[in-house]
């Protein structure tokens, strides 16, 4: 059976680089999935580039080419829609409580998702946009199933069956920092990392060796961000098997199942 499925991501690129695994796998294996975006990820770098540099063609114009690029990339994954929801990028988290989830709520409605997936409360690596929309994600799967929740819109009140957290392990963090870099930033005079989730507490592990290949496509997309993924083209397919063979996440929820088995499907429990 056909299963509905709904990433839930803060900027292009964390479709493909997030959640491009368990994407491309879903769709080739018959299922239907959908990409919410939350902004159109403007405050970025344009071929290396930082805001502010003559090259550099200003926030409109990237938001614009980042929007193609993050369609490109979700074709490849075999994305059946793309919403973009124009959320300031960099500013996730001081956007208003009520229009993110009223949106997505809205959205979870209409597209009628089994599951849902987002980031964790680490925001991969303490991103506060991954975050903010790992939290707006939670609330609003909650509101799309509460009749009293009003969206403004007439879709009728949904229910998601499980809801996940992508969980990145140690083994998919080493691979993935030595390929890119190390992924480190400082918030409020913080320094904030990657760091990879205890193996005990990530409930769902998928095999998506077989789509690594689409993954990689799917990146390759993200050209105005291309200075960052340079150093991949070097690589041998074990390492990229390495990089894109597996996606871990942790089950935040289900209606359908539960326990310490790990699971390899994120659609188990659904039934036929
Ligand atoms: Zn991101």
């Amino acid at each position: 059976m056909a299963f509905r499925m709904l990433v839930a991501a803060a900027h292009p690129d964390d479709e493909a680089l997030g959640f491009g695994g368990v994407l491309a796998h879903a769709a080739a294996g018959g299922h239907e999935t959908y990409l919410v975006t939350a902004t159109r990820g403007d405050r970025g770098r344009y071929f290396g580039h930082p805001p502010g540099h003559p090259e550099h063609p200003g926030r409109p114009a990237l938001a614009a080419l980042r929007e193609r690029e993050l369609r490109a990339s979700a074709a490849a994954l075999g994305v059946r829609e793309v919403v973009v929801l124009d959320h300031e990028d960099q500013h996730l988290d001081a956007a208003d409580t009520t229009d993110v989830v009223g949106r997505l709520a809205g959205e979870i409605r209409r597209l009628r998702p089994h599951v849902v997936a987002s980031f964790g409360a680490d925001g991969a690596y303490g991103h506060p946009d991954h975050i903010a929309i790992a939290q707006f994600t939670t609330a609003a799967t909650v509101a799309a199933a509460d009749a009293r929740f009003a969206t403004g819109d007439p879709a009728p009140p949904h229910r998601v069956a499980k809801l996940y957290a992508l969980a990145w392990s140690a083994a998919e963090w080493t691979a993935y920092q030595a390929a890119f870099r190390k992924l480190t930033f400082v918030v409020d005079g913080v320094v904030r990392e990657a760091t990879p989730w205890p193996d005990w507490a990530i409930t769902t592990v998928v095999d998506t060796r077989r789509c690594w290949r689409t993954v990689w496509q799917a990146i390759g997309c993200h050209q105005s961000q291309v200075a960052a993924y340079q150093t991949l083209k070097g690589l041998t397919d074990a390492e990229h098997e390495a990089l894109w063979g597996t996606q871990s996440f942790y089950r935040v929820f289900s209606l359908v199942n539960g326990g310490r088995r790990r699971e390899t499907d994120i659609f188990e429990g659904l039934g036929a």
